[in-house]
This record gives C-alpha cells, sequence and structure tokens, in this order.
C-alpha cells in the first residue's frame, strides 16, 4: 500500500507507476498548463490524459512550465495518454500515438493505452502498441474500459499483457469480478470517476466516517482506493482540492469502515458500459 502522493505500485513489466495522480478529462486545453503545473508543484507525478480530451498540449505546456519551476526532470514524471476509437487500425494506431506525443512535446509517453474496446476493434490497436513497447518507444501498455470478456478475448491472442485496466471505480461501481480477474491476471486496477464525478459529495455514509477522521468525503473515497490497491487519478482543477485529495496518508480506515463503503456497491455507473457503447459508431 501506497504511504505518500509519490509512492508507486509495481506494474506486471517492473514498471513503477505512482498509486495517486491527477486526473485531466473536461479541462480545456487553455486552462490545463496552468491546472498540471499546480499538481506537479504540489507534489503530484503522475497525469492522466488522452487524445479525445483535446488538452495534450494543455498538458505538454504545464510539464514545461513545471519542469522549469521545479527542476524535476521528465524522468521524476508518469505521463499516460490513451488512443481514441476512431484510431483502432494499426496504422491509425502508431500516428495516434505520434499524434499525442507531438501535442504533449515528449518523446516518449510512460503508459499508453487503449480508450475504450469498441466491438472487438481492439485486437490491431493491441498490435500496435506491442510494436511501440517494443521499440522503446512506451514505457508500458494497457488498456481502458475492458471487462472480464474483453480481457478473456485480449489474452487469447497478446503478446504482451497490459499493465493497467483502467475503469470506472468507486463505492457505487465496485467491479468485484473485474477487480478479481485483474489480481489473478497482474493486471493492476485503475479507478476513473473514483470521486463519481462529484456524485458522492453528499452521501450520508461516507460523510459520517470523514466526520470522525477531520476529513472530508472525497479524502475518505481516496483512502479507500489507497487501502484497496487501486491506482486513482482524482480530477480537479482547483489547488487547494489537488493538495486535499492527496492529504490521505495520515490516516487508516479500519476494517469495519471499510466494509461499510465496500456494501454501497450498487453497480452504478456515471460513464458508459463498455459493453453497451461503441464510441466508433
Ligand atoms: P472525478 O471522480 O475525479 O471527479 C471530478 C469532479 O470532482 C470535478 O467536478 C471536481 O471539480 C470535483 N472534485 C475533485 N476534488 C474535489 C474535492 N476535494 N471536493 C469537492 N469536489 C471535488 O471524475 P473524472 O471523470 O474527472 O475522473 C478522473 C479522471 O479519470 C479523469 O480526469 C480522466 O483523467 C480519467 N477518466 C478516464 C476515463 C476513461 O474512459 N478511461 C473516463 C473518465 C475519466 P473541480 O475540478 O472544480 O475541483
Amino acid at each position: 500500500m501506497i504511504n505518500h502522493l509519490q509512492d508507486t505500485i509495481t506494474l506486471n513489466n517492473g514498471l513503477q507507476m505512482p498509486g495517486m495522480g491527477l486526473g485531466v478529462f473536461q479541462v480545456e486545453n487553455e486552462a490545463t498548463a496552468e491546472m498540471v503545473k499546480n499538481a506537479i508543484e504540489v507534489g503530484y507525478r503522475s497525469i492522466d490524459t488522452a487524445a479525445i480530451y483535446g488538452n495534450e498540449a494543455g498538458v505538454g505546456q504545464g510539464i514545461k512550465l513545471a519542469l522549469a519551476s521545479t527542476g524535476l526532470k521528465r524522468e521524476d514524471l508518469f505521463i499516460t495518454s490513451k488512443v481514441w476509437n476512431d484510431g483502432l487500425s494499426y496504422d491509425e494506431t502508431i500516428a495516434a500515438y505520434e499524434d499525442s506525443l507531438q501535442k504533449l512535446g515528449l518523446d516518449y509517453l510512460d503508459l499508453y493505452l487503449i480508450h475504450w474496446p469498441g466491438k472487438d476493434k481492439y485486437a490491431e490497436s493491441w498490435r500496435a502498441l506491442e510494436d511501440l513497447y517494443d521499440q522503446g518507444k512506451i514505457k508500458a501498455i494497457g488498456v481502458c474500459n475492458f471487462t472480464v470478456a474483453h480481457l478473456e478475448k485480449l489474452l487469447t491472442f497478446a503478446r504482451i499483457k497490459p499493465v493497467i485496466n483502467q475503469v470506472e471505480f468507486h463505492p457505487r461501481l465496485q467491479q468485484v469480478e473485474l477487480r478479481a480477474f485483474c489480481d489473478k491476471h497482474q493486471i493492476q486496477l485503475e479507478a476513473w470517476a473514483p470521486l463519481m464525478q462529484g456524485g458522492l459529495l453528499e452521501d450520508e455514509t461516507i460523510a459520517q466516517i470523514a466526520t470522525k477522521y477531520g476529513k472530508s468525503i472525497p479524502q475518505v473515497i481516496l483512502r479507500w482506493d489507497v487501502q484497496n490497491g487501486v491506482i486513482t487519478i482524482p480530477k480537479s482543477v482547483r489547488r487547494e482540492r489537488m493538495m486535499q485529495n492527496a492529504n490521505v496518508f495520515d490516516f487508516t480506515l479500519t476494517d469495519q469502515e471499510m466494509a461499510i463503503i465496500n456494501s454501497m456497491n450498487l453497480e452504478q455507473r456515471v460513464g458508459p458500459n463498455p459493453d453497451e457503447f461503441d464510441f466508433a459508431l
């Protein structure tokens, strides 16, 4: 279990990835540079973006500014992006990767992910990711929004196992079966929408636990992620909230409190169901 914002989890290829990072979904390109600079200055080392967010250039700008203001080096950071569903042929995936690198102003990514499985179109895309990985252009490759069925299929032809499956995960959607499958196959689970995109901010059950520790509801949820060994990437454009979200290493939820939050699962999503949604259509 991580004990600090910059502590890492070892992925199945040996790469160290920070257990907590910053998500930048739904942030305008212009605002992203300042956001990313702030995050790195307050101690975040992992940033999660995607081609479809339209803010990779902003992320790149923020990285540049932060490296200048902190004296950190590129290799102190862990940068993730994702190939969108319109790039799922082999050639389109390679081109999408080069495009992301160019927008980010980087010469490698730490982690590159297939954003959505689509309707079984990911085989070619995965082959492209494997080749980019073999060529040393990416430090690790993985997927998002893959169900057990998608992963089972991927594992039948993958030469390289995904290091990560990034999925919607929060107290109302706990992905029990998928987590067990990922654990069995040493695929690290990473939580998107860990705060349910703000949907749990009034929750009475978590509020009671938060009051006991003098913490906020987001802090209790993120602590629950940490104690579950799930990598988490809460998004906030506000520096104070970034700091608040990272301040979860000075208290421990009891087994009983973990069980109370575990009992909140309703299989309730804020995002699309990967089995029903094909963004490429
Ligand atoms: P989150 O669950 O991280 O929630 C973000 C929302 O919570 C924002 O409205 C933010 O507001 C608010 N918030 C953050 N911290 C606090 C706080 N301490 N107190 C009160 N409100 C708070 O949602 P996301 O969808 O952004 O998920 C996180 C990341 O996961 C994304 O940014 C993205 O990188 C990734 N993702 C990946 C997907 C995929 O398909 N692979 C899909 C969706 C997300 P404010 O910014 O104003 O503080």
